[in-house]
């Protein structure tokens, strides 16, 4: 198998532009859930920067539960993230769900395409990324067990793309006092199992701001090459993910503190 470590022993590092995922440095992704305004954009491309982070997210196109929530800015949403980040160099990162928009997401030069948890099974969605040499993150399935995640990830993988980023985003179980559980006994097996870098996700994880930083340290201790994490300048007014949404001042807090981890780890 492509993505396996008797395949290539070496780590691979995924260079995003002028920033290696998956070598000796930890790096943050962060930003909103969703891109909402230019305004609103700017302020979290200066938080995230200020924090410490070095890749900017924001969903243009979002995957929502209800058709009548919110669905993402769609272009305008492409083009606000792209406009922020452009100031500070910062590679962008963004949710594609429909093949029909990649040509968009390269006119806008998407640094990195994000699969989303209800997509990681979508195979032709797959294939198509996988022609491309943009990196990739592939996110865990809801409910998915890591075989169907690796071979999720050979679909991409298969049609010459290996610039893949896996991302532990927390897993449907039997509890429901939070959004998800994340699965730290991941991190160790896919670091072993695979040659890819891993990422956490602790925001979506937890689903609450507080339990963000308690998870966030736990994924650096097990392994993970870097975090993804929801910032918002303002939580309270956010357009969708709010409740779990750090601020930058939290978000600044909390990257001392997984530096501190990965220096101790
Ligand atoms: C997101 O990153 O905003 C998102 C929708 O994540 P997931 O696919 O993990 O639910
Ligand atoms: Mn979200």
């Amino acid at each position: 198998k492509l993505a396996s470590r008797e395949f290539h022993p070496d780590n691979r590092v995924v260079s995003v532009r002028h920033i290696p995922i998956g070598g000796d440095a930890i790096q943050v992704i962060a930003g909103p859930c969703s891109v909402e305004t230019p305004e609103q954009m700017i302020a979290a491309a200066a938080g995230a920067m200020a924090a410490g982070a070095s890749l900017l997210r924001g969903g243009a196109f979002k995957p929502r539960t209800s058709p009548y929530s919110f669905q993402g800015m769609e272009e305008n949403g492409l083009k606000y993230l792209v406009d922020a980040a452009r100031p500070y160099g910062m590679p962008v990162v963004t949710e594609l769900m429909d093949p029909r928009d990649i040509d968009l997401f390269l006119k806008y030069g998407v640094d990195v395409i994000q699969i989303g948890t209800r997509n990681m099974q979508n195979f032709r969605l797959l294939k198509e990324v996988g022609q491309l040499q943009v990196p990739v993150i592939l996110k865990r399935g809801l409910s998915a067990t890591i075989k169907e995640w690796l071979m999720a990830a050979e679909y991409i993988a298969a049609q010459g793309n290996l610039n893949i980023i896996l991302a532990e985003r927390g897993v449907r179980s039997f509890e429901p006092a939070y959004r998800n559980m994340l699965d730290v006994s991941a991190i160790p097996y896919l670091k072993r199992e695979t040659h890819l870098p891993v990422i956490a996700d602790p925001s979506h994880a937890g689903g609450a701001a507080w339990m963000v930083p308690a998870l966030s340290l736990a994924a650096i201790a097990a392994g993970a090459d870097g975090l993804m994490i929801e910032c918002h300048p303002n939580p309270a007014q956010a357009w969708s993910d709010g409740e779990q949404a750090l601020t930058p001042q939290e978000l600044h807090a909390l990257t001392r503190q997984v530096a501190a981890v990965a220096q101790a780890s």
